[in-house]
């Protein structure tokens, strides 16, 4: 199957996902570091703490004490190494976002990258959803749905699965926006760990589950 093909029976079976669901390019940062090894719901009600306290934005959150940031994002998990993490994240921000206008999207994910506590997926998810670089995201739910549809390097480096994603699509930005949101909604709601084949667009082709039924 095609890539193309794919996101086609994903959008026609969920429709357009309209992700990321937040309310500035900051938001987005914050979210990107919270929603690592955690579910999104978790990162809403540490999101929620935050905004309540009214520290969403770029000169409170980066005047946070370590200790207080992690007591407000308990919710999402690791909170001290997300304290720290966040913060890392944010005083990049505070300092960089000005001058990324112009600048090479490739130059821009090599800076995220120097971040302590910002990886590959993080980066990625910055860089296609604040900044609207055409980066694909590649997450866990990503390998899962490739391995059971037996496509492209399921096993291989992050670095491997982009270029996979980048070589076949267009380079668009919505495109790669929607296609790794539905990715990310199928792997939550349907190709689970325990999958839900009877609800899948992929149900009558995918080999996974081919072979169960045999
Ligand atoms: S048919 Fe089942 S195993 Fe295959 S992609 Fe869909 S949910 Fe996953």
């Amino acid at each position: 199957m095609r890539l193309t093909t794919i996101y086609r029976k994903l959008l026609d079976a969920h429709g357009p996902m309209h992700w990321w669901p937040a309310r500035t390019r900051f938001e987005i940062i914050v979210g990107a570091v919270l929603t690592q090894n955690t579910s999104w719901k978790n990162v809403q009600k540490a999101i929620s703490n935050l905004r309540r306290e009214k520290v969403l934005t770029i000169n409170k959150l980066s005047g946070l004490g370590e200790s207080t940031l992690a007591a407000l994002i308990k919710p999402a998990g690791y909170y001290n190494l997300k304290a720290r993490r966040l913060l890392n994240a944010v005083h990049w921000w505070r300092d960089n976002h000005r001058n990324l206008k112009d600048m090479d999207t490739m130059e821009i994910r090599g800076k995220l990258l120097a971040v302590n506590g910002i990886g590959p997926e993080t980066a990625d998810s910055i860089l296609l959803y604040a900044l609207g670089r055409p980066v694909f995201v590649i997450d866990a739910y990503t390998r899962r749905i490739l391995f059971r549809l037996d496509m492209g390097p399921w096993d291989g480096s992050y670095d491997e699965l982009r270029a996979f994603f980048e070589k076949r699509l267009p380079s668009d930005v919505g495109l790669y926006n929607d296609f790794h949101a539905q990715l990310v909604n199928l792997g939550n709601n349907v190709c689970r760990v325990k999958p839900l084949c009877s609800l899948c667009p992929f149900n009558n082709v995918c080999p996974s589950r081919k072979r169960e039924r045999n």
